[in-house]
């Protein structure tokens, strides 16, 4: 067994003269692999996270201990390592690199690209497990992070900085409404980012594909280690993915993060815990499980000046089974987020889409940062539309109703009509304020169903036509202002007189 060494590097800067630096360099030996994880000893000073290297040249990071050897995780396929190899630990962190030339590309959980395109030109490293920036260097949220999803920007708004978990069974739309996020950041100078951990390859493949097709490479890096991929890297992708989000963050860039799946990303880590021999908790989670999510989570935010003054907001998805949230990472998931969208199998079998309940979906910090004209134009919209469901399942037996009830289930109707929306169509922040303000004065309740679709598809159109400069405007001052609300009774008398008309074209 070879002994720990420790040699001074040779420098030429005089200053070192005085105090010479050390580059630690240690060389273990390689005990035992199983699967993928090394066992090693001769690393008396090595730490968990840390990365260390075998002689062929493959990385490992450092998982755990026992009393007399280090448990390491292996990455780039265990058939090459060896019981009796050599181990370096140099003492460094576990980085990947980063850097603008990774937006628009696919990669790996170690960064490196699989698109198949040339090699990528890194501006430097980041560490992959960074510490999540402390309180005194956030500061509160203040913009809207336009989903482009109508239920979210109006009810469930989003801040930029927030965690908000996308929560539902299987087949829900949780995917669906992580990309559209996506596909609404183009010409937002928002960069994205999708991590795909764990899910299968085709499906993968569709994300891709639906981003080339809608331009949306143009600002979004893919993070992938779909199921086939080894299971050390299906670990790592997600704080890889952050890693490349903090690049941007640092220089002052607003970063969305989608996150899919966390749920797979907590099987994978039971995997490696049992793999590492430590005792199955709960649901046979390991007991830090908690720990390797929040350690993730925290890592979104609001940054301060000194740290760059960008944004990370996370998007991560959880699946959960028969909408029991109850579950140790679903609840774990809950907890530490600021807010979740639960999406009910029931709503999307009714064909309801998005699937979103609106009783179980929260907010916590997003409203405050919601367009002041959004916000005057949606406070009533979640209390009506639930007094909707509740009058519906009422009113399935009575036949004879009040005119009270008939308007309100006419509202919720005209509601429903308006809110729903097909997937990969996102809905721009104006067009959705012409559609609640349209609402909110009562001009849709004397439509039939099929014009306020009508209305739906046709309206935003009409108006910028007739009036060019609104959308800009609007989006400049973001409130109901006089004179946005003058330009806005103009464009909805002059669309509602001529309502038969415009239908015909
Ligand atoms: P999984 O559990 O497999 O990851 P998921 O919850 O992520 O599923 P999606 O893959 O997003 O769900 O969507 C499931 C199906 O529903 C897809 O076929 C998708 O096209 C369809 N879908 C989702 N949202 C909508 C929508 N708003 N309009 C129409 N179809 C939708
Ligand atoms: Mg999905």
């Amino acid at each position: 067994m070879s002994d720990p060494t420790v040699l001074p590097t040779q420098t030429t800067d005089p200053a070192a003269k005085t105090s010479p630096s050390f580059e630690i360099r240690e060389v273990g030996t390689v005990k035992s692999v199983r699967e993928l994880i090394a066992r090693a000893v001769g690393l008396p000073s090595c730490m968990n996270g840390q990365m260390v290297e075998f002689a062929n040249g493959a990385r490992g990071m450092v998982m755990g201990f026992t009393e007399h050897e280090v448990q390491i995780l292996t990455f780039g396929g265990k058939g090459r390592i060896r019981a009796g190899d050599e181990i370096y630990n140099r003492g460094e962190e576990f980085r990947v690199p980063v850097g603008e030339a990774f937006v628009g590309r696919i990669v790996n959980a170690l960064c490196e690209p699989v698109d198949g395109r040339e090699p990528v030109d890194a501006a430097e490293t980041h560490m992959v497990f960074a510490e999540a920036p402390g309180v005194m260097e956030r500061i509160p949220v203040d913009q809207t992070m336009e989903t482009g999803t109508q239920i979210l920007d109006a009810v469930i708004p989003i801040a930029k900085g927030q965690r908000q978990l996308i929560i539902g069974d299987r087949m829900t739309g949780k995917t669906t409404l992580g990309l559209d996020a996506i596909l609404n950041q183009a010409g937002k100078n928002v960069l994205c980012l999708y991590c795909c951990t764990g899910k299968t390859y085709s499906s993968l493949m569709k994300v891709v594909r639906l981003f080339q097709a809608r331009g949306a490479m143009d600002y979004t890096t893919v993070v992938a280690a779909p199921a086939s991929t080894p299971v050390g890297e299906q670990y790592l992708s997600p704080y890889t993915a952050c890693a490349l989000g903090e690049y941007f963050t640092r220089r002052g860039r607003d970063v969305l993060l989608v996150f899919d799946d966390l749920t797979k990303h907590a099987w994978i880590y039971r995997q490696l815990s049992l793999l590492l021999d430590r005792a199955p908790g709960r649901e046979a989670y390991p007991g830090d499980i908690f720990y390797i999510h929040s350690q993730l989570l925290e890592r979104a935010g609001y940054f301060s000046k000194e740290l760059g003054g960008g944004s990370m907001t996370f998007l991560p998805i959880c699946d959960i089974l028969q909408g029991d949230v109850t579950g140790y990472v679903p609840s774990n998931l809950v907890s530490m987020t600021d807010g979740q969208i639960y999406l009910g199998t029931e709503l999307f079998n009714k064909g309801i889409r998005p699937a979103i309940d609106f009783g179980l979906s929260v907010s916590r910090i997003g409203s405050k940062a919601q367009w002041p004209a959004m916000k005057e134009l949606s406070g009533r919209l979640r209390l009506e539309y639930v007094q909707y469901q509740e009058l519906l399942q009422m009113t399935q037996l009575r036949t004879s109703l009040s005119s009270e009830a008939e308007a309100r289930l006419k509202r919720g109707e005209t509601i429903t009509a308006l809110l729903l929306q097909d997937k990969n169509q996102p809905v721009a922040m104006e067009e959705q304020i012409l559609h609640l303000y349209a609402l909110r004065k009562g001009l849709l309740d004397a439509l039939s169903l099929d014009q306020v679709k009508q209305f739906k598809r046709e309206f935003h159109k009409a108006m910028q036509e007739w009036f060019p400069e609104f959308d800009r405007d609007l989006r400049g001052v973001k409130q109901l202002t006089p004179e946005i609300r003058r330009v806005l009774d103009e464009g909805l008398r002059r669309y509602l007189h001529g309502f038969g008309a415009a239908g015909a074209s």
